[in-house]
């Protein structure tokens, strides 16, 4: 069995972007009250007295868009000195970045994830669900800022969707030959907006690289990372490609996760709802950390079935978003 180290951890579910593949429309959404989320001290708890006992080690902040949560900067040297904090990163839409990126550094985050799922700004906006000003110039902005102060690996996620940016799947792979940037494709999947679904919604990362390949060659590569994604690199090029194929292959095998809910539910697989518990409600009632942290002993316990339970039976539907989930 896989061990389970990796937590991702969504500090809020509302986002400043609505990209087409992540939230549904306006009408549909329904945002967590802030005194439902998970406090400060309340994800401490849960890291000191459960996970941490557990042998978690490795840690993603996520959302919604986490730099929209106050306390981010806090949240963040609060992880980074426990003693028994591995490895913590960030996944950010980037639109922050430019005056964040420098005291979330300082903070101790020394790695993170930006997406980026087009170098054209109409095409951006588009993406983004933008209907005012241009969001694209910002969000470029920030992740030069995020190089500029140093973060490394500074990874660049992007969701191709067929149709509105496959035809930049070059220039986006380009990134990475004159920078020391990681550009990660990640396939499109159900869940979020069920609209864009069509029969071709996703393009399976083997068409991506291939296209790749045949323009510039690859050869494997190697990154820091929990991830399930293949790293590839561009000859003599400074960052590498990587590829993230949860439609076309099944690596539940190989999972190393588990995520925890902005408002406190833990979920032990993204494509599957069952056996999710309520942390923050175990710890408001009062429940003490060694039951919590002997539900979550056996929710682990459970977790491969899940997993593979879900596969069987084909993806299905989803009551929560990517942004409600953590992505
Ligand atoms: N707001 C931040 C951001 O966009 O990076 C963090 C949260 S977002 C949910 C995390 C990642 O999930 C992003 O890289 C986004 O592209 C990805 N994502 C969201 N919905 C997706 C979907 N339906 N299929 C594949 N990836 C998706
Ligand atoms: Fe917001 Fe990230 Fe979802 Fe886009 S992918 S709507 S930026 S949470």
């Amino acid at each position: 069995m896989n061990k389970v180290d990796y937590l991702r951890i969504s500090l809020i579910d509302k986002c400043n972007f609505r990209c087409q593949y992540c939230m549904p429309n306006d009408a549909e959404l329904s945002y967590i009250l802030k005194q439902e989320l998970l406090t400060k001290n309340e994800l401490l708890t849960l890291l000191k007295q459960v996970f941490i006992p557990l042998d978690f080690t490795k840690f993603r902040l996520t959302g919604g868009e986490p730099l929209l949560r106050q306390d981010i900067t806090e949240i963040i040297t609060e992880i980074v000195t426990l003693p028994e904090t591995k490895d913590l990163s960030l996944t950010t839409n980037g639109y922050l970045l430019e005056e964040k990126a420098e005291s979330l550094f300082l903070a101790g985050l020394k790695r993170i994830n930006i997406s980026l799922d087009s170098l054209n700004a109409n095409t951006f906006d588009r993406i983004i669900g933008n209907n005012g000003k241009s969001r694209w110039q910002k969000t470029w902005h920030g992740i030069l800022k995020a190089y500029e102060v140093g973060f490394n690996p500074l990874k660049l996620n992007v969701v191709i969707i067929p149709d509105i940016n496959h035809h930049e799947i070059l220039d986006l792979a380009e990134l990475t030959i004159n920078k020391n940037w990681h550009v990660r494709f990640i396939e499109f999947m159900p869940i979020g907006n069920s609209q864009l679904f069509g029969e071709k919604a996703w393009i399976p990362s083997v068409e991506i690289k291939e296209k790749i390949k045949h323009k510039w060659g690859l050869q494997e590569a190697n990154i820091t990372g929990n991830g399930p994604a293949e790293v590839f690199k561009i000859p003599d090029s400074q960052g590498t490609l990587g590829f993230i194929s949860q439609m076309s292959e099944c690596f539940c095998d190989r999972c190393n996760r588990i995520r925890l809910s902005a408002d406190g539910w833990l979920r032990p697989c993204l494509l599957n709802e069952t056996g999710q518990i309520n942390l923050k409600q175990a710890l408001r009632e009062g429940i003490n950390t060694a039951e919590i942290r002997e539900k979550v002993a056996q929710l682990l316990l459970i977790k491969p079935d899940i997993n593979f339970k879900e596969r069987d039976s084909g993806i299905e539907t989803y009551h929560r978003t990517m942004s409600q989930i953590g992505g």
